[in-house]
């Protein structure tokens, strides 16, 4: 039998479409006529068990030839082969899936079978001029078929000779795609693609050192494990072989924290092995590390829509026939099984992180430092984790202790609540850097907890919004009293004169950093407490922090540092230095301040004359000009005695040490500020 015919297609001609569009990586030819080929050994391993064919499987193996005098690329397999009509139905009319009826026809043994590549066949036309398919079925009797076309519409079907049942591709690969002819690009692919295929494929032969020069051995190159992890039973395997098959997936990496066996077969099928990689920070560095496969069949290493975005930091592989291939992302992230995988692998995910936390906490706490930045993840993109994932995510203090949200709540709840009833949390972004103010809330009893990570500031963000009446507070935020005020604050006993002048004094004398802003305050801390305090307050800092990471919130982001400079008035220091800041400038300033009364009071009247006035009566031009008059004469006066207070503290040696030293709490106090202080220090040791 002799046939030429027409390809069955809607479409005039589709090779220019296959050639050009329909594929971006022609590549993966490769993977379509190899996945055939195993899919064809496997139905006949069907049909074999079911009875159906009576002959010997023999030996299956998939075999890939390259022929670079002919320029030929072949795929040969030992499966059901097809008859005459069988390519008239499934190879001519391309619209028809073969797979579909040979599933629908043996649903219950023929779950493996390949199915979803669609028009894959084809697809060798993206880097074929010719392609010709030799095939026998093992149906009693069938006669050997020729197929051959040359990427047009036409093709020419004929009766030829073929001893062994099964299917040869070949390839005539055309001018522009040559490599595909090159052994080590084929090699390349098949590690790609074919690595886990279920049926051996050989690539030549195996090859040794022989008389000066590699030589073929007799013994097949093959190139695929065809029962990797994660289709074993979990119960077969040991830790060496999950490690085992990481180093195989990943040999770069460092072993891994621990890892997830997936299988699942119902409502959907999923099988796979998820390791969670040893990270500290940088989540992007490690994304896209997680292999896609179909049947065993790579797909892609891309898996954003398919699994959670947080569980793109895992490693691993994940096999699924129910993930819609060769869709568009938008596609997928839509599709109902792709939703139900993904929810399932985040239950799997938290379920057994709570089952490492239950039975071995003290492995559990060793890893917490590297596992962190990935709950944190998922507990602050997926609330499903979220919810499950806080019974076991872990507070870490400055001792280095370990503690659950629940067991840490239950430590600070008496210390840590204030007189309004709320608790607050205290931490710290660095051991060094506020060493002085940790130290200061340990004194009062307080735990400070250990906030460095990539996410924490996040994570602060979302467990205030979470946990009822509680705040997370820097310790460096405010002085330890003010952070938890157990009782109303000791009162401040400063007289306006004695506020400004010691404004004046500290805030005149404090050194430029970097752009930094300094404010003067007062707190009545008990005798017993550091004279002065740098601090920062803990909600202008987090929205400079929230805007260096998130777009669109500059306004923050160009905001100055800003601090208090917190005086106690309750200490010696404070009280000398203003003590002796009067006897030395009352002579000078007491004129002025006395200038400055008046004016005041001058200032106070005719406010009081403005504000008299009923809505829309203008003031007089002589009302207009006595007020500016009285404005800038106050300006005047108020800059000399500024002037006055800034001369007498800028020869102030206590004043300089105060606030060198309240820098320095602070780790603000370097370069030329720095050393001034050092020798300062010394002149007044001698
Ligand atoms: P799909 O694999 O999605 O069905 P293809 O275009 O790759 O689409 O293949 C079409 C059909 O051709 C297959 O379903 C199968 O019936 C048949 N076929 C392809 N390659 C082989 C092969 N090596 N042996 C037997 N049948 C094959």
């Amino acid at each position: 039998m002799s046939k030429q015919g027409n390809i069955g297609v809607t479409s005039e001609n589709i090779f220019p479409i296959i050639k050009k569009f329909l594929y971006s990586d022609h590549e993966i030819f490769l993977r379509e006529i190899v996945s055939n080929a195993v899919d064809a050994t496997q139905k006949l391993k069907t049909l074999s068990s079911v009875g159906e064919y009576k002959g010997e499987l023999g030996d299956q193996t998939i075999r890939i030839k390259i022929d670079e005098k002919d320029g030929t690329l072949t795929v040969s397999d030992r499966g059901i082969g097809m008859t005459a009509e069988e390519i008239d139905k499934y190879i001519n009319q391309i619209a028809f899936s073969g797979a579909e009826e040979f599933v629908e026809k043996y649903k219950n043994d023929a779950a493996s079978i390949i199915g979803h590549f669609g028009l894959g066949f084809y697809s060798t036309f993206m880097v074929s001029r010719k392609v010709e398919i030799v095939t026998r079925s093992c149906k009693e009797g069938a006669v050997p078929m020729r197929w051959s076309c040359e990427g047009n519409p036409e093709y020419v079907l004929e009766e030829t000779e073929k001893a062994d049942i099964g299917t040869d591709i070949i390839l005539h690969i055309d001018d522009e795609n040559k490599d595909f002819l090159n052994k080590d690009r084929i090699s390349g692919l098949l590690k790609k693609y074919c690595r886990f295929l279920p049926i051996a494929i050989a690539f030549g032969k195996k090859q040794e050192w022989k008389d000066g020069k590699y030589a073929d051995t007799e013994e097949d190159n093959i190139i695929n494990d065809t029962k990797p992890a994660w289709v074993r039973k979990p119960s077969e395997l040991t830790d060496e072989d999950y490690k085992k098959f990481y180093r195989e997936l990943y040999p770069m990496s460092d072993e891994p924290l621990f890892w997830i066996h997936l299988n699942v077969d119902y409502p959907f099928n999923l099988t796979g092995i998820l390791y969670f990689p040893r990270v500290k920070n940088s989540i992007d560095l490690n994304r896209n590390k997680i292999q896609l496969y179909s049947n065993q069949v790579f797909v892609t290493d891309s898996v954003e829509g398919i699994v959670p975005e947080f569980l793109t930091l895992l490693h691993g592989v994940l096999d699924s026939p129910d993930i819609p291939l060769n869709v568009s992302r938008s596609y997928l992230q839509s599709d109902s099984n792709v939703k139900k995988i993904s929810n399932h692998i985040t239950k799997k995910v938290a379920d057994r992180l709570e089952e490492i936390f239950k039975n071995d906490r003290p492995q559990f706490e060793e890893k917490w430092d590297n596992l962190k930045l990935f709950i944190q993840y998922g507990m602050l993109s997926e609330e499903k984790f979220y919810e499950r994932a806080v019974k076991f995510a872990l507070f870490k203090d400055t001792d280095c202790k370990y503690y659950t949200f629940d067991e840490y709540r239950t430590l600070i709840k008496d210390n840590q609540t204030d007189k309004d009833g709320q608790l607050y949390y205290l931490y710290t972004n660095s051991l060094e850097e506020q060493y002085s103010y940790i130290q200061a809330a340990k004194d009062k009893g307080y735990s400070v907890l250990l906030m460095d990570g990539q996410l924490d500031v996040h994570t602060v963000g979302q467990l205030e919004q979470k946990f009822e009446k509680s705040h997370f507070v820097r310790v460096d935020s405010d002085t330890p009293e003010n952070i938890i005020r157990k009782s109303d604050a000791g009162k401040v006993e400063l007289s306006d004169d004695q506020r400004q002048a010691l404004q004046e004094m500290f805030k005149s004398q404090t050194p430029a950093v970097g752009k930094a802003e300094f404010y003067v305050t007062f707190e009545a801390l008990g005798e017993n407490t550091n004279p002065v305090m740098l601090t920062q307050s803990e909600y202008m800092r987090r929205m400079r922090e929230m805007s260096a990471m998130q777009p669109g919130m500059s306004f923050y982001g160009e905001m100055p540092d800003s601090y208090n400079i917190v005086l106690n008035t309750d200490h010696v220091l404070i009280k000398k230095v203003l003590a002796d800041q009067e006897t030395a400038c009352a002579a000078e300033i007491a004129p002025i301040a006395a200038d400055i009364k008046g004016w005041e009071a001058r200032q106070a009247d005719l406010r009081e004359i403005q504000n008299a006035k009923k809505d829309g009566e203008e003031s007089s031009a002589e009302e207009k000009e006595d007020m500016e008059n009285t404005n800038s004469r106050l300006d005047e006066l108020k800059n000399q005695r500024n002037a006055i207070l800034s001369q007498y503290a800028a020869g102030n040696t206590m004043v300089h040490e105060l606030i060198d030293l309240a820098l320095l709490g602070n780790g603000m106090l370097k370069g030329e500020p720095l050393s001034r202080f050092i020798r300062r220090s010394i002149q007044m040791i001698g």
